[in-house]
């Protein structure tokens, strides 16, 4: 997608702090974090949303959230426990419509989120 923000952070078109990458997929720091920790998680493939997940795309997912317990881990949030999350859509709260997951950690959650 040539206008995605997020294929072009993929591409490295536009600058991130990026915590592990590797082939398929990369994790930075949000812009605007809300918890000490917040991260996010990408395909590098343009996938709008969870709800766009095809079974070819299992995989991918797949080992992309198998990857979730070390950069928790190495950031130190695994221990005392963080939330991923993962909006969809506009009443989901999704502003950007490439895939991503939230890492966030570092503080108590609140439940039910807003
Ligand atoms: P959403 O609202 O779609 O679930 O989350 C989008 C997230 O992307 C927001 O938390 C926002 O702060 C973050 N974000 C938007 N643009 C950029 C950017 O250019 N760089 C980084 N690192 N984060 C961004
Ligand atoms: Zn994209």
């Amino acid at each position: 997608m040539n206008d995605c923000i997020f294929c072009k952070i993929a591409k490295k078109e536009i600058p991130s702090t990026i915590v592990f990458e590797d082939d398929n997929m990369m994790v930075f720091k949000d812009l605007n974090p809300v918890a000490p920790v917040h991260y996010l998680m990408i395909p590098k493939v343009h996938i709008q949303s969870i709800d766009h997940m095809d079974e070819e795309h299992a995989t991918l997912i797949g080992t992309m959230l198998t990857k979730l317990n070390s950069i928790a881990g190495e950031a130190g949030i695994a221990d005392d426990g963080y939330r991923v999350v993962t909006n969809i859509g506009a009443q989901g709260g999704q502003t950007v419509d490439h895939l991503h997951f939230h890492i966030i950690g570092g503080r108590n959650m609140q439940w039910p989120p807003g």
